[in-house]
């Protein structure tokens, strides 16, 4: 029986320190730290986001604030806000929530971000400096995996990593960690060939696929730590990952469920990454 590696409570444990550091930043430099979301159209599962998100930083004590533009906003009026942030000094963190209407450029909306106010990391200079090795910031859904990871005692140091999924936000800064972590790591996308037998040489199986149950028990290495990003939704409207988690319980040796496994991470590691920028600001 796999142990399962509770989200919800690391990721508390994680928010109460990010409030802890902040009282303390903010006794010492009297900073706020500062985050700005910016919402456009009515994408009613983006809404839920920046809801949790706003609710985070109020508990971290940072200042938040959210922009919710309507979905006729044009590319010169989402990026003339994106430039009045950047100057901004009390706002150290700028979010965009994707995705965008499909009249908007994500990539130049992205790039338009101060890479030292990028806390999704998801500005071209940021993801280079992950490739390198030598990071601000780190994105936030792969690095809560690294933290869950880690505060479950598991070392990555020598283990067989197998990274299902290679998008940008995901899949591939996820094998990037697992890598500077010294796992040997193997990605596999959707033109794998033997999904199955890679993934069975797992010492530490990460699945982010979006792909309902993708991942069977007779796919997973006995004792494996399983890691489920997936988040997918049954017929019944209840939420499940990429992994058949009742088929994957029993040969596992840790296992994140979903819900209540890597979601609750993201937020919490964006949480960091704000406090991390406005500690920046301040040469810290
Ligand atoms: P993408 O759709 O961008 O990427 C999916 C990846 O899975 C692609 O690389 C694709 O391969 C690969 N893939 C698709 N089908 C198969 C298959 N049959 N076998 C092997 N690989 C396959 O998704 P994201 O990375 O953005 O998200 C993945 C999942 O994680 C989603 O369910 C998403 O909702 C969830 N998610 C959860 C977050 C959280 O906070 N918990 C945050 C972000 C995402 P190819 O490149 O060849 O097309």
């Amino acid at each position: 029986m796999a142990q399962i590696i509770d989200g919800k409570a690391i990721a508390a444990e994680i928010r109460s320190e990010v409030a802890e550091e902040t009282r303390a930043f903010k006794e010492t430099y009297g900073i706020t730290p500062g985050l700005s979301v910016i919402i456009v159209g009515d994408d009613p599962a983006s809404q839920v986001y920046v809801r949790n998100k706003r609710k985070a930083c109020d508990n971290c004590g940072f200042a938040s604030e959210t922009y919710a533009l309507p979905a006729s906003t044009t590319q010169a009026e989402l990026e003339a806000l994106i430039d009045r942030l950047n100057q901004d000094e009390t706002v150290h963190g700028i979010l965009v929530q994707l995705p965008l209407p499909a009249h908007l450029d994500e990539k130049t909306v992205l790039l338009r971000i101060r890479p030292e106010k990028d806390v999704d990391a998801f500005h071209p200079f940021n993801v280079g400096e992950i490739m390198i090795g030598d990071y601000r910031f780190l994105p936030c859904t792969p690095a809560g995996c690294m933290e869950l990871i880690r505060r479950s005692g598991i070392s990555v140091e020598g283990k067989n990593c197998v990274v299902v999924g290679r998008s940008t936000i995901v899949g591939k800064p996820m094998a990037m960690l697992l890598l500077q972590a010294n796992g040997t790591v193997t990605i596999c996308h959707s033109r794998t060939r033997d999904l199955s037998g890679i993934c069975r040489t797992a010492d530490i199986l990460v699945a982010a696929v979006g792909k309902r149950e993708l991942i069977r028990g007779d796919m997973i290495k006995p004792g494996a730590v399983v890691i489920d990003v997936g988040i997918n939704r049954k017929e019944d409207g209840t939420l499940c990952g990429d992994v058949a988690f009742e088929e994957a319980f029993p040969v596992a040796g840790y296992i994140t469920p979903v819900p209540g496994g890597v979601g609750p991470m993201t937020i919490a590691m964006l949480m960091k990454n704000t406090l991390t920028a406005a500690k920046r600001s301040k040469g810290i």
